[in-house]
Parts: C-alpha cells; structure tokens; sequence
C-alpha cells in the first residue's frame, strides 16, 4: 500500500491523460502544424508577458531592457480570458517574464486563473520560469501547467554567478548565488520526480559552445523530458555581446549531437541553418537533425502563429523582444485581428517562404538581420 501511495504522489504533477502527450511527433507550439493545417500563418498561441520584475539580471537576457523593480496593476483577468475566448484556433498559451513568480500575487490573480483556463479548454501551457525561488510557488502552479520552461547554461555555481548576475544594480555575492543556483537544480529535480515535464533551454555563445555537451548532461541528470538549443542572437542585454560565427555554433551543435542523450527529446530553434543554404556543410547539418532520432528543430512561432501580449498595458507584440513596436492593443482589438495586420506587414513579407519538402517556414527576423541581411528568403528554395 505504501508502495501505491508513493507512486501516485510521485506523478501528481503528470498531465491528465486525455491529453495527447507532448513529443517530438506532437509539438503544438510548431508553425509549421498550423500552416499545413490552414494553408496560411494562423493565429493559435499567446504569450503573455505577466511580470517585469526578477531576482537576476543575466547577462543575455533579451528583454533585459524592460525589467524595472515596480510594476502597475494587471489588466482585469476577465477581459484577459475573454480575449482568449475570442481566438478561433488557441492551441497553446505561454507566460513569461521577468520571473513570472517573482510576486505571489501574481500567482494568485493572473497565473492560476489562465493555466486552468487553458486546462478546461484542452489548451497547452508553458511557463518560462528561472526556478530558483522556494518550491512552494512552483508545486502550486504545477498540477495546472504543461511545460516547465527553465533556462540551464551553466556546468558549475560559477557560471552561474557570473551570467546570472551581470546587470544587477549592486553586486551579488558568490555565496548567495549558489545557494540560488542550488535550488534550481533541486526545484527542477523535484519537479521532474513529481511528473511535470521540464524543458531546459540553453543558449549557443560564446561562453557555451565549448562546454554544450557538459550542459547536456546535467540537464539529462536533473531529469529534464527536453533539452531546448537555440543561439543567441544581440538582442537587449545580449546586444553588447560577442556573436559566434556560423562555422562555431554548427561544430558545437554537431557536437552536441555525438555525445546526447539519444533518449532525451532536444528541440533546437532559430537555427541560421537552412534547406535552401548555399553551405554543404550546413545543409547536411540541416538534413542530420531532420533525421535523428528524438530530435526536432521548431519553426520560430513568434508572429508565425503566436503575439506577445503585455498584461500592464494591453499591447500585442510579434515578440517579447521589445525591437520592434506594438501594432495593436488587446483592450481595443481581437488578438486575431492584429494577428492579421502583422500577416499584411512588410517585416513578415521579409521572411514569409515555406518549404514543403524541409517542413521550414523561414527564419525569424533576429536570425535573418544577424547573418542574412542581404538574403530574400521569398527568392530561395529548399535544395534537399
Ligand atoms: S522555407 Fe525559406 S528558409 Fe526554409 S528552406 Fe525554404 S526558402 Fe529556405
């Protein structure tokens, strides 16, 4: 009996089973799903940045710009989730901040009525959370949310000290940044243990791409279900940053590839590799990610089928990455509406092709201005 017991309370936070298991097979927040499906971009995800506060200041955050240390109200929740009533095609919601956690009350009036919304909708969730505040905020959310997004770029406390920290106003201490560093990897541990899907995402820099596999590991021990790998790209704070060549960030994804986990899901995303690229040796990088086992590469969501909607002020955004201006607000309009106006604009037109043949959808606009500034992706075709 006392068996049972433990196995039932080890899985408390495992999704119902009437939903389809999230997979390489079956990955909502993917474009690329609703493109075959609708034969145009259509709107089926909403990102809802619910906070601007956060306890670190990493060095790359992209939307290290917008963190401040008060924030206004929220717009009520009501309008919020009538908003969410009005998108024809919701499949997904994502939160994101700051530490989304960061204030309890946060929690409590706007985390927890949109993640059961989404549950008794059959919607997917993901939270984009830094894990390192106490359990007990994380265990509430849990039964009630999909995918736990973490970040992970490091393979000692010291990493962490220095990324993490980078751009607070006063210096943190060693000390106090292990012990942060401490709970995060026991929060995502516990969380793991317990059934909640984790996917830890890390980035391609200049300061991991050496050590990418090491970071491998330790997520594969922590029992993350994914891996995330995307590049950075100079966005806000990561603006001032060193870029890696092209030639860096395949080698270190291709030794990424020997030394994996192979039963471990890893996701890669914004990838500067292309069917259509002029580089062999980065079109059998493309073609050997298409055909490993338990790996996929997402389709960029962000204005293919997903806005970013800010919960202060009600402006909807093709991304969280505040580069670009906001073209329309959640208080005036239906989210599929100015989903439409951004379809019609000519930064999308940019970037707008699709390749049946290479499931791609094009890159996202931070990928073609950091190394195809003078490509037109409308003109290129897949060559596999
Ligand atoms: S969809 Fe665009 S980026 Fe992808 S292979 Fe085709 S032309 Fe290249």
């Amino acid at each position: 009996m006392h068996g049972l017991t433990a196995q039932a309370e080890s899985y408390r936070f495992a999704p119902p089973t009437h939903l389809r298991p999230l997979s390489p097979e079956y990955d909502p927040w993917d474009p690329i799903r609703s493109l075959k499906q609708f034969g145009r971009h259509t709107l089926t995800s909403v990102e809802f940045t619910v906070t601007n506060l956060c306890n670190m200041r990493c060095e790359h955050c992209a939307v290290g710009d917008s963190l401040s240390m008060t924030e206004a109200p929220h717009l009520p929740i009501d309008l919020i989730l009538r908003k969410l009533d009005e998108v024809e095609h919701l499949e997904t919601i994502s939160l994101t901040g700051g530490e989304p956690t960061f204030r309890e009350e946060t929690i409590d009036r706007i985390m927890l009525p949109l993640l059961k919304y989404a549950r008794s909708r059959g919607i997917r969730s993901q939270l984009n959370s830094n894990v390192t505040l106490d359990y007990s905020r994380y265990e509430r959310i849990a039964p009630y949310l999909d995918v736990m997004h973490i970040s992970f770029n490091y393979t000692e406390a010291n990493d962490f000290h220095t990324v993490g920290f980078a751009h607070t106003a006063r210096p943190v201490g060693r000390a106090a940044a292990e012990r942060l560093y401490e709970r995060m990897m026991d929060n995502t541990r516990r969380l793991s243990s317990e059934g909640l899907f984790v996917s830890a995402e890390s980035m391609i820099n200049f300061r991991t791409y050496n050590k990418i596999s090491e970071i491998h590991r330790l997520i594969v021990e922590m029992g993350c279900k994914r891996h995330e790998v995307h590049p950075m790209y100079p966005s806000s704070f990561a603006s001032e940053l060193p870029v890696l060549s092209r030639n860096q960030m395949r080698e270190a994804i291709e030794d990424l590839l020997d030394h994996r986990d192979p039963s471990v899901w890893m996701l890669f995303g914004t990838l500067p590799f292309f069917a259509c690229g002029e580089d062999p040796k980065e079109r059998e990088l493309f073609l050997r990610l298409l055909n490993e086992r338990n790996v996929t590469v997402r389709n960029d969501p962000d204005g293919r089928n997903r806005v970013n909607v800010n919960l202060f002020s009600g402006d909807v955004y093709v991304t969280d990455f505040a580069s670009i201006p906001p073209f329309g607000n959640v208080k005036k309009e239906k989210l599929d509406d100015v989903f439409a106006k951004w379809q019609a604009h000519p930064m999308q037109g940019r970037v707008n092709c699709h390749c049946p043949s290479a499931s791609c959808c094009g890159p996202n606009l931070l990928v073609s201005d950091m190394y195809f500034k003078d490509v037109d992706f409308t003109r290129r075709q897949a060559l596999i």
